[in-house]
């Protein structure tokens, strides 16, 4: 085997210590199936006021530090757990993180880029020297701006390459350049094109600043090259693209965690060899939600953030024609309060159909992908989605667009091959998505048709296994780069 690397991951989330998205699932898995390979992985996050400090036993890593903010500096504490072996670092500060959510506030800009200065003091207090700093979306993209420019002059820091992993290209983090003076950048970086006169973006800067970048999954790192993807940032990647510092690599996801023999939600147990006995859990999922009880009903999940990435306009203007079939629709998910709104409606209107809630729930989340049919993906852009990954684990056949990682894992159904795993359009349209619906609906009734669609999902393999060596290249390359320029 190759030298084992010593590789910090930097994240704003990881599972299963908090979570608001896919990116959780991301930082809390890969480094698991990383350390399998026999890396040292590390995770480190801010210590949210939501997590369970008692739950996974957090405890002062070391001696409160001083992190240098402007011209000032701040006492901070930095925290340690262990789970699954994978230990994990946790900043604390009241002020930037006791509060209610972990994003959404105007100073989300100025907290994790305290978050990234703080875990850059407390490494080197520590002596822990990292190969490899893997920073995950805007929130962390400091630390690779940093290690590029500032910290090039530290002998601690100059030989830590970075990898940077874009999530979702669309947030940047986007904030007025006072921010350089209280990260100890000003001076050091240059004022970008991209960048409206005063302000930094992030997202931008993670781009620009890292030795190699990557998106995830292949698809995505092609669509945000184009202007119709990128939120503006095409140029940018084009030129890191042309240096070839850029590739995609999908998600996989956790198949100890995500397994429907084993999950302590499911009311049945079941696998590949054992599909019929999944009829349970529909029905106590029809039970549980309020639906009727009944079998030959499609149930159509949908777990999601309800934003207008995820498809929801064209999906709203399918409604009518969903309703007017004999179909049960169930739907989990929080966002924007218009479509919290909309969709909270819809069980009035279909009180026999439609069962919604407005919530984060991570165990009725189970029982729809162990219960549904059908799981509905209809997204503008989805840089990977691990909504589908789970579903077809789960044998609930994905209808998706077929768009960023979408594409990538969900080859569409073809009768007369008898392949695929799911049900996929391409345009953007509410015709489109009806066309996809009409033709799984359809396909439902064929109940050998739709057993072979299910055991096809549940047989692929999106575990992290292949992925992860990916990265483990990725890193190697990273290095290289860093030597070499
Ligand atoms: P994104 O990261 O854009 O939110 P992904 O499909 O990559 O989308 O990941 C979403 C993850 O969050 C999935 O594991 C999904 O099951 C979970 N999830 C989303 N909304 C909820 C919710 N309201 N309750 C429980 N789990 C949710």
């Amino acid at each position: 085997m190759n030298q084992p690397l010593k590789i910090l991951f930097l994240a704003a989330e990881a599972t299963p210590y908090i979570k608001v998205g896919g990116l959780a699932d991301v930082s809390g898995s890969l480094p698991k199936a990383l350390r399998a390979l026999g890396h040292d992985v590390r995770v480190a996050i801010p210590r949210h006021k939501q997590i369970d400090g008692a739950r996974f036993g957090l405890k002062l890593a070391n001696s409160p530090f001083p992190v240098p903010v402007g011209a000032d500096s701040k006492l901070t504490e930095a925290l340690d757990a262990a789970v699954d072996g994978t230990p994990a670092y946790f900043i604390w500060d009241e002020y930037y993180f006791g509060r209610d959510k972990v994003y959404g506030y105007d100073d989300d800009a100025q907290r994790f880029v305290f978050f990234g200065r703080a875990v850059l003091t407390f490494i080197k207090q520590i002596g822990w020297q990292p190969d490899v700093i893997h920073a995950h979306d805007w929130h962390t993209a400091f630390v690779p701006t940093w290690l590029a420019t500032a910290g090039k002059a530290d002998p601690f820091f100059a030989p830590i390459a970075s990898v940077y992993t874009i999530h979702n290209v669309t947030y940047h983090g986007a904030t007025g350049n006072t921010i350089l003076r209280f990260g100890g950048l000003e001076g050091h970086v240059k004022h970008l094109d991209v960048e409206p006169p005063g302000a930094v973006n992030w997202m931008a800067r993670g781009i620009l600043h890292s030795d190699v970048v990557n998106a995830v999954s292949k698809r995505y790192a092609q669509e945000i090259l184009t202007p119709e993807y990128s939120a503006g940032m095409d140029g940018l990647l084009k030129a890191r693209n042309a240096e070839k510092r850029l590739c995609g690599i999908v998600n996989g996801v956790d198949y100890d965690v995500f397994d429907p023999a084993t999950d302590p939600y499911l009311a049945q147990h079941f696998d590949a060899a054992s599909l019929d006995a999944r009829a349970l859990n529909k029905a106590a999922l029809q039970r549980e939600v309020g639906l009727p009880i009944r079998d030959d009903v499609p149930v159509m999940g949908l777990i999601s953030r309800l934003v207008d990435q995820k498809g929801f306009d064209i999906l709203s203007a399918v409604l009518d024609r969903l309703f007017a079939r004999d179909v049960q629709f169930v739907l989990l998910g929080t966002g924007d309060k218009s479509y919290e709104e909309a969709f909270g409606a819809l069980p009035k209107r279909f009180p026999q159909k439609a069962a919604v809630f407005i919530k984060f729930d991570a165990a009725l989340a189970q029982k729809i992908y162990g219960g549904s049919d059908l799981f509905l993906m209809p997204s503008r852009f989805e840089p990977c989605g691990l909504g589908q990954i789970i579903a077809m684990r789960y044998g609930s056949v994905p209808v998706v667009r077929a768009t960023g990682g979408l594409a990538d894992t969900v080859p569409d159904y073809d009768p007369t091959k008898g392949k695929g795993s799911g049900f996929t359009f391409n345009e953007y349209t509410s015709d489109a998505l009806w066309a996809a619906l009409e033709r799984a609906l359809d396909t439902f009734r064929d109940k050998k048709a739709w057993r072979g669609l299910q055991e096809r999902g549940m047989k692929a393999d999106w575990s992290w296994a292949a992925s992860a060596k990916k990265y483990d290249e990725l890193y190697r390359k990273a290095i290289e780069f860093h030597k070499n320029h």
